[in-house]
């Protein structure tokens, strides 16, 4: 695979979700500059991400909507079911696995793993919960790509291991804390936390509000 930038990876999802909109809307042409607004991006770096995999569009004419749509979710590897398995089935990873709409983007969830054998056993958000003794089995019974990582931090280095070692090649890592994988996996990490605390270094200027019950 070409070495693409990340940051263009991140706005083709952009200019699929944007794409999907449009579809839904039932508009069946569109241009740079339509995605570009949406997108909040210049129409040049549309042009620029998308040439990186082929010419889509004709000049003046604009990109057909369901043949972009239909591009992107190749280029993305999206034509295909993705099996996903959850590890940490604290309070994220049941509220994850509540969310009921992972499949409607093709993310099927397979199977859930924790340490506590209170946890085992159980049927939490429409999945099994299994010991992270029986992960490989499960992994290769359910053919799973993809884990979410919702354990503490102090333990996530190991369940990376645990996951890598069953042969997952993706990880979205909510623990707060870097994991080491082996080139060939790739992890994703997801931190609303260090969110909040770029909104507090924007915000430190504006006046402080008064504070409720203090
Ligand atoms: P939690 O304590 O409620 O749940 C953690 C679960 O992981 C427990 O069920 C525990 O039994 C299990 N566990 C512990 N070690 C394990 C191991 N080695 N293998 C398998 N399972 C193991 O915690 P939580 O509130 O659900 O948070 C989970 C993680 O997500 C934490 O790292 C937390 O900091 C992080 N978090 C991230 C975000 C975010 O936005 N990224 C938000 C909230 C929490």
């Amino acid at each position: 695979m070409r070495n693409i930038p990340t940051a263009t990876v991140s706005r083709l999802v952009t200019y699929l979700r944007i794409l999907t909109d449009l579809e839904d809307a039932e508009i069946k042409r569109t241009s740079s500059d339509v995605l570009a607004e949406e997108a909040q991006v210049s129409a040049f770096q549309v042009r620029k991400d998308l040439a990186y995999f082929g010419r889509f569009g004709t000049r003046g004419a604009g990109y057909s909507v369901p043949t972009l749509r239909r591009e992107l979710r190749r280029i993305l590897g999206l034509t295909r079911p993705w099996n996903v398995a959850i590890m940490g089935m604290g309070r994220l990873g049941q509220a994850l696995a509540d969310y009921p709409n992972f499949d409607q983007y093709d993310f099927l969830l397979k199977a859930s793993f924790d340490s506590d054998p209170a946890k085992v056993g159980r049927h939490i958000g429409g999945v099994d919960v299994y010991a992270v003794d029986e992960i490989d089995e499960r992994v290769a019974a359910s053919s799973i790509d993809i884990a979410f990582l919702t354990v503490p931090a102090q333990a996530a280095q190991e369940a990376a291991e645990r996951l890598v070692g069953a042969g997952i090649r993706g990880i979205l890592n909510f623990a707060p804390t870097v994991i080491n994988v082996p080139s060939g996996v790739f992890v994703e990490p997801v931190d609303f936390v260090a969110g909040l605390k770029r909104l507090a270094y924007y915000l430190q200027g504006a006046p402080a509000k008064e504070r409720v019950g203090s």
